[in-house]
Parts: structure tokens; sequence; C-alpha cells
């Protein structure tokens, strides 16, 4: 009785302390005597600020702990102590939040707040240490807890950029590592995880462990893709090259799906002297002009173009860009005049910018900062992304964008669609993409105004998966979301096997990312 009380009270003082939830049996007291118990929180702000993601679909998926570490062996101390006991609990590291589906939490565990880290750098470059040597080149090492708009300032002051890129650039190194990271440059220097010299990352045994290709190899291409499943990264050593300052910006519209993909996959195919970036999107009436690609065009081009829309009512976007700096300042109109010669465009539809480097690569956050303006960003955002071979394309465009997407009219957000090739892709990394040698990235950009609207989305998303599915497609999906062990199973296919063996070498007690639910 007398120990009851005890308990008790230091339970109640605990509480309202905020250092630790009593009432939460996934975790038992004794971690208050490891030296990071001054790091966790189980503060209710706390915990519901770290189960946020940027899908807004999943809710209520509470951790019982965050941990704010303010260096690499606080992880390790946590993720040791977990593995240790004869019930683990779970970790997830959160980058940026910005998964869809839950996939950076952890119900009843700890959720590690990564950037926690980059706040306890007094470097004023951020932690991202740039080198070179004659083996590797110029390359940086980076935290995984930075944002790729810090790794992308930080590397210029030297003249110098990472090759790869995604979209928007407000996402971690170690975020994106664990997905592939892709854009409109993947089809020339391949995705982000192609570009990845070396790791430290930290095991589901609470191991530190640097890998690279030819230093503990399975861990290295397992993390990449990896989907958060063998280890947290904590350092990677990222491919640089010398930064162009600007870049032609320009984008056609086509009225025709075959004309668009053949002009798409000529321009992808120039070795000599091609283009740095090609992607592309649907436009459609309502979504199109509206969405954080339409700053592209100025007020009376969208006029223009809205006019044409009304009688198309579906048109193909190609964006290309081709990157200078003073060296070919004079020659590059001539470069890119000579590169979109022949293209099959509707005339009159061809749009030009010339901006500098950085705001083409940090286009998106614009669009972001006025769609947060009108209450626009922080809504759900039921995503399906996919990669569609390229003998499937055609099918795709006609069933999926026009038959369903078209005629159900539904969609709000951009829809892109855009080819790449297998030939950047290692296939010892975890990412799955289909077998043929070019194949698109097709991403369904949705944004919903409320949860009905979400769930009518969904439902759609889920009618184009079963249409692929019943009609063999052979698509795969990139951030890829299932319910059953049965569909992850699928998803890797021939590498399942080499999945679930990485699985028990590096994280055997099933601790980390639990929010992708495969294992969990
Ligand atoms: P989080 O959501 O925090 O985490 C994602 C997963 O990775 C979780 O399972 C988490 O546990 C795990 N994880 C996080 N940090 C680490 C780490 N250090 N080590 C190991 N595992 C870790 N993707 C593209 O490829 N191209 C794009 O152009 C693109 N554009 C996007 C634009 C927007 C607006 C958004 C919201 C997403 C976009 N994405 C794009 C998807 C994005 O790359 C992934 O969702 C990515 O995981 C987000 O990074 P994050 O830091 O927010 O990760």
């Amino acid at each position: 009785g007398y120990n009851l009380i005890i308990f008790f009270i230091i339970s109640h003082l605990m509480s309202i302390l905020g250092k630790f939830n009593p009432w939460n049996p996934s975790i038992p007291y004794e971690i208050l005597s490891l030296n990071i118990s001054s790091k966790l929180s189980t503060n209710s702000h706390a915990i519901k600020e770290s189960s946020k993601d940027f899908g807004k679909i999943i809710q209520e998926i509470l951790p019982a702990a965050v941990l704010y570490p303010s260096c690499v062996n606080d992880i390790i101390d946590l993720i040791q102590f977990s593995y240790g006991l004869p019930v683990p609990f779970h970790v997830a590291a959160k980058g940026h939040g910005h998964s869809i589906r839950g996939q950076a939490m952890a119900k009843n565990g700890v959720i590690v707040e990564m950037s926690s880290l980059n706040n306890n750098n007094n470097d004023e470059n951020c932690g991202v240490r740039v080198s070179w040597d004659s083996g590797l080149g110029f390359y940086a090492d980076v935290g995984g807890e930075q944002l790729w708009i810090d790794v992308l300032h930080s590397t210029l002051k030297y003249g110098l950029a990472p090759v790869s890129w995604t979209d928007y650039l407000y996402l971690t190194v170690g975020g994106t590592l664990s997905n592939a990271g892709i854009s409109g440059q993947t089809f020339r220097y391949g995705p982000q995880i192609s570009n990845v010299h070396e790791m430290d990352v930290i095991t589901g045994k609470g191991e530190l462990v640097t890998c690279s290709k030819d230093m503990n190899s399975e861990l290295f291409f397992g993390v990449l893709g990896g989907l958060g499943q063998f280890g947290i990264i904590t350092r990677a050593r990222i491919v640089l090259d010398k930064a162009p300052t600007r870049v032609k910006w320009v984008r056609m519209l086509y009225d025709d799906f075959s004309k668009f993909t053949k002009d798409q996959e000529h321009l992808i195919s120039i070795h000599h002297n091609g283009l740095d970036y090609v992607e592309g999107s649907l436009m459609m009436e309502q979504s199109s002009l509206n969405n954080w690609r339409s700053s592209f065009f100025s007020p009376s081009n969208q006029t223009k173009i809205a006019s044409l829309l009304s009688k198309n009512r579906i048109m193909y976007c190609l964006e290309i860009v081709k990157y200078y700096d003073d060296q070919n300042a004079n020659t590059i109109d001539e470069e890119l005049k000579k590169l979109v010669k022949g293209l099959k465009y509707s005339g009159g539809f061809m749009f030009k910018k010339d901006v500098s480097f950085v705001e083409f690569l940090n286009r998106v956050r614009s669009g972001e900062i006025e769609l947060q303006s009108k209450g626009m960003w922080d809504v759900p955002h039921p995503w399906l992304n996919l990669f569609v071979p390229k003998s499937s394309i055609m099918h795709f465009n006609a069933a999926v964008f026009v038959d369903i997407i078209l005629r159900q009219n539904k969609t709000t957000g951009p829809i892109l669609v855009y080819p790449t090739s297998r030939k950047r892709w290692d296939d010892r990394m975890s990412t799955m993409i289909p077998e043929e040698e070019i194949f698109y990235c097709v991403g369904l950009l949705h944004s919903s105004s409320d949860y009905n609207d979400c769930k009518i989305l969904d439902n759609q998303n889920e009618e184009i998966l079963n249409y692929c599915d019943k009609v063999g497609l052979n698509i795969k999906q990139y951030l890829p979301h299932y319910k059953t062990r049965e569909d992850w199973i699928k998803h890797f296919g021939k590498k399942w096997n080499i999945f679930q063996q990485r699985k028990d070498q590096f994280d055997p007690k099933m601790i980390l990312s639990p929010g992708q639910r495969i294992f969990n």
C-alpha cells in the first residue's frame, strides 16, 4: 500500500513536469535513468505535433513520447534501450513530416524529431561539409535531418550543388533517401538515392554503422529507398557538381498525348548536350490554373490557356529546363532552339522564362506560400504516386487520365507525368521500379477541401489501382502504401526475400518506422 502511494505521487509529479507519461505502459520507467531523459517529452502538445503529417489523413496515432536529440548518441541510446527490452517499443525518425499516410508515426512508441539535431548545430553551414577527393570529386557530408533547401544554400557558397533533386526542397535528406527522391533531373542524373557515396546509419540494434557500396553494402543498398526499415540515416555523403547560375525554363502545351510522350521520350534520349530537366503535367480546366505549378504563367497567358482548355478539356504540358552560366550565356538560346526543333506542341503555346538556378529549384515554395495564404495548403492530401512502364502509358492515359480523372472531374492539384530511365537506378537499392528500360513517373497530387472530399478522392485512387491491377499495367507505387502483408510482398516481388532478410539482420525486433506498416 505504501509503495503504491509513492508510485502515484511520483507518477503525478512526472506528468505535471511533462517528462513522461506514467499511464502509457509501453515504455518502462527505467528510460528516465538514461542521459536522454531531459530530451524526452510526453507533453500533450509535443505528442500531438509529432503525430501530424502533410497528408492530414491519418490521425490520432499518438506516440508515448517524443525525443528531441541534440546529438547522434541520443538516438543510439534510445534505440539501444528499446532493443534491450523484452518487449521493445517502436521508434520512428521524423524528418519534415511530409509523408502522406502516417509513415513517420509510431503508435505508443517514440518519435525522434530529427530537426532537433539541426537546432543544436551552431555551424553557419548547417552541418553541411563540402570536400573534394580525386576518386569522388566534390561531395558534401550532410546530416540526415537537413532540408534540401539548406543543403542547396550551403553548397552554393562553394559554387557547387547536388545534381539530383525533388520538386520541393523542404524535405529532409533522410526522408527522401528513404524513398528515392525524383524529379525532372532523374532521367539524366538518376534519383537522389543514386547520388550518395556513403552514409552513417543507426540500425534497429542501436549500432552506428558507416556504409557504402564497398563497406557494409547490404545496409547501404537496403537503406536507400528502404522506407526507414533498416536504420536511421544520420549522415549522407552527397554527389556535388559545379552549379549553374541561371536556367532557361520552357513549357509547351499539347493536345495529343501520343505526341506529348513521344517528344518527352525523345528529349530524355539526347545524351550529348541535352536538357537538364524534363517533366510534364496534365492541364484540365478546373485544376490546372490554380495550383502550385501555375505561377509560371503570366495572367494574360493564363487567360489564353483557359480559353484553349475550354475547347480541349484536357491538355498536356511539357516542361523542360536547360542550365547555363556566364560561359555559355551567348549560345544558350541557340542550343535550346536546336533541342526544341521539331517538337509537336500546339502552335503558339510555348512559354519561356529565364530565372536563376535557385529560383527554378525552389519553384514550389512561392506556390506553397500563396496556397498557405488562401488556407489551401494545410488540407488533406490523398496523393497517389505511381511508376508506369512505357508500354502501358497510352493505355493509362485513356483509362485513367481521360476515363477516370477527367470524367469524374474531382481533382484539384497538379497531375505530373514524365518519363525516366532505369539506367541510373541500381537494382540492389530497395526502391521498386518497373522492369522496363523507360518508365513514367505519375503523381496525382490531390488536395481536398475536407475529409469527405478526401474520401471521394481516395476511392478514386482505389479505383485506379484496381483497374491497373485488373488489366495488368504492371505499375509500381512510389511512396508506397498498403494495408496487408500480401500487398507488400507483391509490391517487392522478387526483392521481398532480400527486404525481409535485411530486416532480420538490421532491425530484428522490428523497432523502426512502424508507420510504414510493412512488418507491424
Ligand atoms: P518524413 O515524412 O518525416 O519521413 C518519411 C519516412 O522516412 C518515415 O518512414 C520516417 O520514419 C523515415 N525517415 C525520416 N527521416 C529518416 C532518416 N533520417 N533516416 C531513416 N528514415 C527516416 N518526393 C520525390 O521523390 N520527389 C518530389 O518531387 C517530391 N515532392 C514532394 C512535394 C511535397 C509538397 C511533399 C509533401 C512531398 C513530396 N515528395 C516528393 C515526397 C517526399 O520525398 C517524401 O514524402 C519524403 O519522405 C518526405 O521527407 P520528410 O523529411 O518529410 O520525411
